[in-house]
């Protein structure tokens, strides 16, 4: 196993419901360090870049108006697997399949407004930390 670091997002729903705190807990009690955090209003145009590799699927224009709908926070976490880890910490995509005790089964709305977003691969992690934050910024 190696120590990685993963980003995270609490996306407009969560944040609209006040569930920053609760989301990190679950973070920090699975095992995840929080290096670098900060709550901030995506542009059209930064949704639309972070989620480019979804632009032909049908959900995407509703996916990018919830993303700009409210403040988001943008983490990045870090810990022994944390890319594999945070995406048991955070449960399935769609909330109805998501495992007891995951962010998406205690807190997500819908298969859109589920909460969270989690890096999928050491490739993505990379790219999406460096998407939104500089390396001075990440403290661990
Ligand atoms: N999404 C959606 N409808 C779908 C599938 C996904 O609105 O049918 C949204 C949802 O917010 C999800 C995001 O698009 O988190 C990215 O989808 P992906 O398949 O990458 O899921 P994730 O990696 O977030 O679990």
């Amino acid at each position: 196993m190696a120590v990685e670091r993963t980003l995270s997002i609490i996306k407009p729903d969560a944040t609209r419901r006040n569930l920053t705190g609760k989301i990190n807990a679950k973070f920090e009690d699975g095992g995840l360090r929080i290096v670098a955090q900060k709550r901030v209003q995506l542009s059209q145009a930064q949704a639309e870049q972070f989620y480019g590799v979804h632009r032909e699927r049908p959900f995407f224009k509703d996916l990018v108006s919830f993303m700009i709908s409210g403040p988001v926070v943008l983490q990045v976490l870090e810990g022994e697997n944390a890319i594999a880890r945070n995406r048991e910490i955070m449960g399935a995509t769609n909330p109805a399949n998501a495992a007891e005790g995951t962010i998406r089964k205690e807190f997500a709305e819908s298969i859109e407004a589920n909460s969270v977003h989690g890096s999928d691969a050491p490739e993505t992690a990379a790219q999406e930390i460096a998407f939104f934050f500089a390396g001075i910024e990440l403290v661990g």
